[in-house]
């Protein structure tokens, strides 16, 4: 079996269209929404990659026709869109600065019309397997393309029903995404913002891998598109697009990960107003340290960041690696910009304030009041307010130290005698 590969543009594949036969019996019913035709459309029109298409060459008396072995719904939509029978989606967005939600192709300005029609859709064309004993060969090619090798998870989960899907497809055209190194070919946006919701949803790090999305889709075909949860990713994301005005190509996949865990425990517990900057800031110079590491020596490269290496290069959807990353970019944030203020500032320091203070103060007890700076554990350690709470001093990194139970034991003696004095 000859496997020949070619970019066609679209109006030479509607040109083609008496000529290519998309049901073959081998193929499964047309099923795609108009809003699925409408996100193929959307994708072609801002140019991003669509799966490729395989079709089959077939010897006619009249000369060769092609079937369709996979990609039949992309080659129904693009011939029905070009023919006007459906419009662009209401809500699109501009294209080259041009308006054309809810357009039809004949309405569309040329500039546009002559993206469709030069769109280089690539195609696979099966050549040799004409003969009767070869069907089989190109029904089990079908067979191994739908398992998973080019309708790859996401496209299988995209066509699911239920609300779930529908609020992945609505996180996945946030503006935030168009920031993004990647673009959304074979869905990788829908991926990351069904990763970013089960991470929601779990209130936490979780495994994401798509054993997990598909149960996530199953069992909240009735999520509430509107519900507290929803409404808070969408808070999520509104920030990071807030913090990343402008194409980012810092902002790779597990980067997205890390960066949404970070905001989400954020929003949750401090006060965010005018963070934007401070996360921008800080994660461009966390990146650009991690690449000045790769290149030092093995003796001089910073431990730390080749522990984070190792996390981002394997099994990046495991509940571990999410979790550690996210570990470690709460500890960097935390120490780079150590004011940042809880909501409620009553309850003292949070977690991840804490974690950023015994790691910045390597564990030392800082008060030396009863030692000479001793190492302790982080179970027996205090975190200090340098200026005490009740003298207006704020539960910020900035105004905490590692303080050993002796030594904070003594500070306590000594503010409550002078209160007493
Ligand atoms: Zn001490």
């Amino acid at each position: 079996m000859k496997m020949n590969k070619r970019p066609l543009p679209l109006s030479t594949i509607c040109s083609y269209e008496s000529r290519v036969d998309p049901t073959p019996d081998y193929q499964r019913p047309p099923a795609w929404s108009r809003k699925q035709k409408q996100l193929l459309l959307d994708t072609i029109l801002r140019e991003y990659d669509i799966p490729k298409m395989y079709w089959r060459a077939v010897r006619r008396a009249d000369g060769i026709e092609y079937e369709v072995v996979d990609g039949q719904q992309r080659i129904r939509t693009i011939w029905e869109f070009r023919k006007n029978v459906f419009p662009l989606a209401k809500d699109m967005d501009d294209v080259r600065g041009h308006k054309i939600a809810g357009m039809r192709y004949d309405d569309l300005p040329l500039d546009v019309r002559t993206i469709f029609d030069a769109y280089p859709a690539d195609v696979v064309i099966v050549e040799d397997a004409m003969q009767s004993e070869q069907e089989d060969e190109v029904r089990d090619m079908f067979l191994r393309l739908q398992n998973g090798t080019i309708l790859k998870a996401q496209e299988k989960r995209n066509a699911m029903t239920g609300s779930m899907r529908d609020f992945v497809k609505a996180i996945a055209r946030h503006p935030f995404f168009e920031k993004c190194r990647f673009t959304n070919s074979r869905f990788t946006y829908d991926h990351l913002a069904a990763q970013t919701i089960l991470i929601e949803m779990e209130g936490g790090p979780t495994s994401v891998r798509d054993a997990d999305l598909n149960r996530l889709y199953e069992k909240n075909s009735e999520f509430e598109t509107e519900g507290k949860v929803a409404r808070k990713i969408k808070r999520v994301f509104d920030f990071l697009n807030r913090a990343f005005p402008e194409k980012t190509p810092e902002l790779e996949r597990y980067n997205v990960i890390n960066l949404y865990c970070l905001v989400s425990v954020l929003i949750d517990g401090y006060v965010c107003e005018g963070l934007e900057d401070n996360i921008r800031e800080w994660f461009l110079g966390f990146e650009t340290e991690r690449k000045a590491n790769e290149d030092k020596d093995d003796d001089s490269k910073d431990v730390q960041l080749v522990e984070y290496r190792r996390l981002i290069s394997q099994s990046t959807d495991s509940e571990e690696s999410i979790a550690a990353r996210l570990e470690f970019f709460e500890r960097r944030f935390f120490d780079a910009v150590p004011n940042i203020e809880p909501k409620d500032p009553q309850r003292g320091f949070s977690h991840e304030q804490r974690l950023a203070i015994f790691r910045r103060d390597s564990g030392i007890c800082q008060l030396k009041l009863r030692c000479d700076g001793v190492k302790v554990g982080w179970e027996h350690w205090h975190a200090d307010h340098k200026l005490p709470h009740s003298k207006g001093g704020k539960s910020v990194v900035s105004n905490g130290q590692v303080a050993c139970p002796d030594c904070n034991f003594a500070k306590g003696a000594t503010t409550t005698v002078s209160a007493v004095a």
